[in-house]
């Protein structure tokens, strides 16, 4: 038999990149779909979840301040690249029946509604996935921090990390064979280390309110509910 949820209220957190499936730019609807199926599966148990949605699979400020353009300027197109993959989520989850809202951290009352904690909070209760855009609205930000922000603002029990693999490697899994996953981990190892996982500034998010943070592989179907139930293949960060 299945072993119960683990929590009442997570944030996951999935890339842009992860909504790409193997094309090279934007959304790709099979994995957008089978990403929002696990997501059900979570819903279904009861739990209540929230999202962010990275936006590296259409913009990164980074990659535009390369190019000469002006870094803020940049990063304001990353966030507006968020918005874009929060909409077509909300269009994925609500084709399968869940109830969501999507709040943006940048104004944009014609398409979502503005980020109102409370008005959040309110939301998660009635059991509606609350989809949260535009980063922290700062530029020089990540949508990572915003994923840890957010969480700690709703408080969250987990932040969920679904990656391209299936936790934290002390090396890249793809490219050495050897490399091993840590079941566990703490803040600061993970800092120490410099563990590309999450950005620093995200991990001390997370440190100073206790938040574990859970990294899976999004992409193995039905692991985000599996991890909700302890099953499965992840590391955990305290
Ligand atoms: N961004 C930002 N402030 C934030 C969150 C995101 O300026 O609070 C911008 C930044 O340019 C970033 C882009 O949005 O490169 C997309 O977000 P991110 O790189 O975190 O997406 P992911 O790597 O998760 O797909």
């Amino acid at each position: 038999m299945s072993e119960p949820p683990r929590y009442k209220r997570v944030l996951l957190k999935v890339s842009g990149e992860a909504l790409m499936g193997d094309r090279a730019y934007g959304l790709d609807v099979t994995t957008v779909k089978a990403i929002a199926q696990d997501i059900k599966g979570v819903v279904d148990l009861g739990v209540e979840v929230a999202l962010v949605i990275g936006g590296g699979n259409i913009f990164r400020g980074i990659a535009g301040a390369a190019t000469g353009m002006d870094r803020a300027q940049a990063d304001y197109m990353g966030m507006l690249a968020t918005v874009m993959n929060a909409l077509g989520m909300q269009s994925a989850l609500e084709k399968i029946g869940v109830q969501t809202r999507v709040q943006s951290a940048i104004e944009m009352s014609s398409i979502c509604e503005p980020y109102i904690r409370r008005r959040a909070m309110r939301h998660m209760e009635k059991g509606r996935v609350v989809i949260f855009a535009a980063g922290t609205g700062n530029p020089f930000f990540t949508t990572d921090t915003a994923a840890a922000l957010r969480a700690a603002e709703m408080g969250c029990q987990a932040l969920l990390k679904g990656t391209q693999v299936d936790g934290v490697y002390d090396s890249d899994p793809r490219k050495n064979p050897d490399a091993s996953r840590y079941t566990t981990l703490s803040y600061l190892e993970m800092l120490s280390r410099d563990l590309a996982v999450m950005d620093a500034a995200a991990i001390s998010v997370a440190r100073e309110n206790h938040l574990p943070i859970i990294v899976f592989n999004i992409h193995e179907p039905g692991a985000f509910t599996a991890v909700i139930r302890g099953e499965g293949r992840f590391t955990t960060v305290t």
